[in-house]
């Protein structure tokens, strides 16, 4: 008899990636040790409110993306000018506090 492998569940929800940043204490206080590195949100201590949250993340176009863009229409590709855009390398992710919404860190 063959061995079934375990049957999927296509309603059961993904589980989120989350970034854990080692957070330390000194002195009585939490300090944040290094900044959310990645795309997806971190787990970290906001050092404004001193809340363990969740980062939410807001998205941004470099001036990279401009730059690729303005090249493709130059060079006659103006269908691909939406590419750079889509890309990670030409991206910012900068993570915010959902609680207080301080500015935490820019994830590369
Ligand atoms: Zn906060």
């Amino acid at each position: 008899m063959e061995a079934n492998p375990p049957p999927s569940y296509p309603g059961q929800a993904q589980p989120v990636h989350v970034n854990v940043i080692n957070v330390q204490p000194v002195a009585g206080h939490t300090v944040l040790i290094g900044q959310p590195v990645g795309t997806v949100p971190a787990l970290v201590v906001c050092q404004y409110c001193r809340h363990q949250v969740i980062t939410t993340i807001e998205k941004q176009a470099t001036c990279r993306a401009h730059l690729w863009a303005i090249f493709l229409f130059l060079a006659g590709c103006w269908p691909c000018m939406c590419i750079p855009y889509c890309t990670k390398r030409c991206t910012n992710f900068d993570h915010y506090c959902p609680n207080c919404r301080a500015y935490i860190g820019r994830g590369d």
